[in-house]
C-alpha cells in the first residue's frame, strides 16, 4: 500500500517520506545540514523524530490539529518537511536566518512537489514584528534551537491566542522547564504537557514539550535581535 490515511488530516506516505530522506541526504553532502548521514540514521533521527508530533497530538489533552504551523530554526527542514508531507491540509512555514539552508529546503520542497510549504529567511525577533506573521499561527514548532525560556520568547509572538508551541527536547528537561517559569508568566502561556517517546537504543528517550498561549503578547516582545538569547526572561 502506498499511503496510509488514519484520520482525515494525517497521511503517512512512506514513499514520499523515503524520497525526502534521499533528496535530503544529497543536499546534506553539499551543505552539512545534519549529522545524520545514512538512510537509517536520517529516517529515525530526522523523519521518525519529527513525526512523533502526530502521536503527541493525540495523547496530550486539549491540542488540536493546526491549520497553520511555523517551524522556527528549521535548518535543513526538520521537523517541517515530514510534518508538511503528513499534514497536507495544514499550511506549514519554515523560518531560518541562514539563507543557504532555506535555499536547500526550497530545492527539496520543489523536488517533492509539496504545495503546502512557505519558506522565509529572517531572524525570529524581526519576523515576529511583521503583521502578516505576528499572532498568525496555530502551532509553532522548534527542534534543537535554544533553551525553553529563549524559545518561548521567539515562538509565542507568532502564535494565535489559544495556539500552542511544541519544543523537541532530550529527556533531561527539568532544569530548562524550571528556568522558563518567568518567561511563561510574562509571555502568557501555560504548560500543556509533555510527550515522551523512545526512537531506539542509539537515539534514546526524547520529549516534546507543549505550551498553550492564553493571552495576547505585549508589543515589548520579542526584544531586539540577540537579546532573548543573551538575557533570557
Ligand atoms: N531544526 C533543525 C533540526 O533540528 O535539524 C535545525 C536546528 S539548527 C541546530 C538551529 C537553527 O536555528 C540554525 O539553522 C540557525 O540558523 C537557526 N536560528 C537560531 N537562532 C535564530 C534566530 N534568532 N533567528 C533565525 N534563525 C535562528
Amino acid at each position: 500500500m502506498r499511503a496510509v490515511c488514519y484520520t482525515p488530516f494525517v497521511i503517512i506516505d512512506q514513499v514520499k517520506l523515503r524520497q525526502l530522506v534521499h533528496v535530503f541526504l544529497e543536499e546534506n553532502k553539499k551543505l552539512n545540514l545534519s549529522a545524520f548521514r545514512t538512510d537509517e540514521h536520517c529516517w529515525i533521527g530526522n523523519v521518525l523524530d519529527s513525526l512523533s508530533f502526530l502521536e503527541a497530538l493525540k495523547s496530550v489533552e486539549g491540542l488540536k490539529m493546526p491549520a497553520t504551523l511555523l517551524d522556527i530554526g528549521t535548518g535543513g527542514g526538520f521537523p517541517l518537511l515530514p510534518l508538511a508531507i503528513s499534514l497536507p491540509e495544514t499550511h506549514c512555514s519554515g523560518i531560518d536566518a541562514t539563507r543557504k539552508k532555506i535555499d536547500a529546503v526550497q530545492r527539496i520542497v520543489a523536488s517533492l512537489g509539496l504545495k503546502n510549504v512557505g519558506l522565509f529567511v529572517d531572524r525570529f525577533e524581526d519576523k515576529a514584528r511583521d503583521k502578516n506573521f505576528r499572532e498568525k499561527f496555530d502551532c509553532v514548532t522548534a527542534r534543537a534551537v535554544a533553551p525553553i525560556a529563549v524559545l518561548l520568547e521567539y515562538a509565542v509572538p507568532f502564535l494565535t491566542v489559544g495556539g500552542f508551541c511544541a519544543f523537541w527536547k532530550s529527556s533531561k528537561v527539568a532544569d530548562e522547564l524550571a528556568a522558563s517559569v518567568n518567561a511563561q508568566k510574562i509571555l502568557g502561556v501555560s504548560f500543556a504537557g509533555t510527550y515522551e517517546y523512545d526512537l531506539s537504543s542509539d537515539f534514546g528517550k526524547r520529549l516534546i514539550v507543549f505550551f498553550r498561549k492564553t493571552k495576547t503578547t505585549s508589543s515589548e516582545y520579542p526584544r531586539k535581535v540577540g537579546i532573548p538569547k543573551a538575557k533570557p526572561l
